[in-house]
């Protein structure tokens, strides 16, 4: 029977630390700041936002919160980016995605200073992950490695297969295990025969939003699987992309859905926002 992999439990413990952080920071008088910038009402992203701001205030970053009407102009969202960029307060900016249809995502994106992309979707951050030289990360894919990290596997030489490749978890979370030595399999919609491959993999990583498409049975004995999925059923319950209870039967280690990566997200936000405030700080270059 595999060990749950505690995904509350660990982001707590990160928590803790950052918090410990923010107040030696503050004896020195720097306060790490977040904007997070919500347009429009979409209902998931509110209670993103709420989680975040609550996040903050736990740590004790301060949280600037920019609620904007669904059908601003692009223009008006790139002066409120630009002021955020120039606004000494602020260390870490957050557009919430999705943005409704009419505003151009990628620009978007690109409007947010490197140094106070916290999110690490700019171009030049993913760049230099890419190249191994990471400034600020994706915060899921970061989150999952610490959840790997904290399992005590050695990465080195391992089959890695991961289930999806958009550019916030599946690309970047490849990327990271590269990084670490591992030998990695992308899968995508169009990958045939995703069973015989992910039987393969020492570590899975399942990032497809798609509920229990992972059966149980294909995992490899002794695997570590980690389940990005979150999935509402019909009778509201949350799960994940991989057949939990079967496949715990084999693996060594899982993450549950929920409380396996979905706390780490935004333990790794406030991570960046730190970092970010340490950067922008003289003398913590
Ligand atoms: P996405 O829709 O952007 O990407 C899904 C990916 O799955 C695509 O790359 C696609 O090619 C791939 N895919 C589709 N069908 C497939 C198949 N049959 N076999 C293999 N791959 C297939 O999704 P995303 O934004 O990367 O999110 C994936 C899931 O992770 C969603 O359920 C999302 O809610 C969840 N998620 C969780 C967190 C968290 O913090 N826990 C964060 C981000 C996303």
């Amino acid at each position: 029977m595999a060990n749950i992999i505690d995904g509350k439990a660990i982001a707590r413990r990160f928590k803790d630390t950052l918090k410990e952080e923010v107040n030696f920071l503050k004896g020195r008088s720097v306060k790490p700041g977040l904007a997070v910038v919500l347009v429009g009402d979409n209902p998931a992203s509110l209670v993103y936002v709420k989680a975040k701001g609550k996040a903050c205030e736990e740590i004790g970053i301060n949280s600037f919160q920019y609620t904007l009407h669904k059908d601003i102009a692009q223009k008006e969202l790139l002066w409120q980016i630009s002021e955020l960029n120039n606004d000494a307060k602020v260390h870490g900016i957050l557009v919430q995605l999705p943005l409704p249809d009419h505003l151009d995502e990628e620009l978007i994106l690109e409007a947010i200073s490197p140094e106070k992309d916290v999110d690490g979707f700019h171009p030049v951050n993913i760049g230099r992950l890419v190249i191994g030289k990471p400034l600020f990360q994706p915060c899921t894919p970061m989150g999952i490695m610490k959840l790997l990290e904290d399992t005590g596997m050695e990465l080195a030489g391992k089959d890695a297969v991961v289930a999806g490749r958009s550019n916030i978890v599946g690309k970047p979370v490849a990327l990271m295990l590269l990084h670490k030595n591992a030998t990695v399999t992308i899968c995508h919609s169009k990958t045939l025969n995703l069973r015989e491959k992910v039987k393969k993999a020492d570590i899975l990583i399942a990032a497809v939003g798609r509920p229990h498409m992972i059966k149980g049975e294909w995992i490899k004995q002794e695997a570590v699987v980690i389940d990005v999925g979150i999935n509402r059923l019909d009778n509201g319950k949350l799960v994940g992309d991989v057949e939990f209870e079967e496949a715990q039967k084999r693996a060594a280690f899982i993450t549950p859905v929920p409380g396996g990566v979905g706390p780490m997200t935004i333990a790794m936000l406030m991570h960046n926002t730190v970092e970010a405030a340490k950067r922008q700080s003289s003398g913590y270059r």
